[in-house]
């Protein structure tokens, strides 16, 4: 069985993914750590996350799996790593390339072949799974989404800089590849601005049949 969940920075995505699989005993799949963790080879190897071959080549060199809700990335657990102001500042670019994208939706694929997942990220319900049994949406306003985001207190930079990445951000996901950031037809919306995790969890697991 697979819950796909997609929705933009921010929108709490990662924490319900996180505790669905937790609860139902699912493997958890976050496609953005993917993301992540070839633009943080790339930017150790010295090669730009924006030059389309050589990031190209990077992401096929690399060695990813999950280690429990864990990254590996050639063996070494890297989630630490994954939320740094750099690794936000190019993942969206890396991320637009679109070999890159077929890499990282085979890897979910097979990491998800015979297993109960949940998998999130911007474009799961409608190019990775677009059959899942279920397909949620989860949103936010942009301020509460950089709130969120700063009080996180990864971040060295002020509420206003956050936003504005923020921003960036979006402009590019919702640009870049077919299917990301779309709500497809038949896809459970929700708006998480003035929810807690408990009432996002609870309206999500209402429509889940276990
Ligand atoms: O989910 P997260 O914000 O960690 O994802 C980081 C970046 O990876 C996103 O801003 C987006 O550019 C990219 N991404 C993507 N497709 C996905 C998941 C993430 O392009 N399925």
């Amino acid at each position: 069985m697979v819950i796909a969940i997609d929705g933009p920075a921010g929108s709490g995505k990662s924490t319900i993914a996180r505790l669905l699989a937790e609860r139902l005993n699912f493997t958890y799949i976050n496609s953005g750590n993917l993301y992540r963790a070839i633009t943080l080879r790339c930017l150790r190897k010295h090669i730009s996350p924006t030059d389309p071959e050589k990031a190209l080549a990077c992401a096929r060199e690399a060695y990813i799996d999950y280690q429990g809700q864990q990254v590996l990335l050639d063996g070494e657990v890297v989630d630490s790593l994954l939320h740094s102001d750099e690794i936000d500042a190019w993942v969206a670019q890396l991320s637009a390339i679109v070999p890159i994208r077929h890499v990282v939706n085979d890897l979910i694929r097979k990491i998800a072949q015979g297993k109960h997942v949940v998998v999130e990220g911007r474009d799961i319900t409608t190019v990775v799974f677009p059959d899942a049994e279920y397909r949620f949406f989860l949103d936010a306003s942009p301020e509460s989404r950089a709130r969120r985001r700063y009080l996180q207190g990864i971040s060295q930079l002020s509420l206003e800089e956050i936003a504005d990445g923020i921003r960036k951000r979006d402009e590019i996901d919702r640009n870049k590849a077919e299917g990301s950031l779309k709500i497809a037809d038949g896809v459970v919306y929700l708006d998480t601005s003035d929810l807690t995790i408990e009432q996002v969890y609870d309206r999500l697991i209402e429509k889940i049949q276990i």
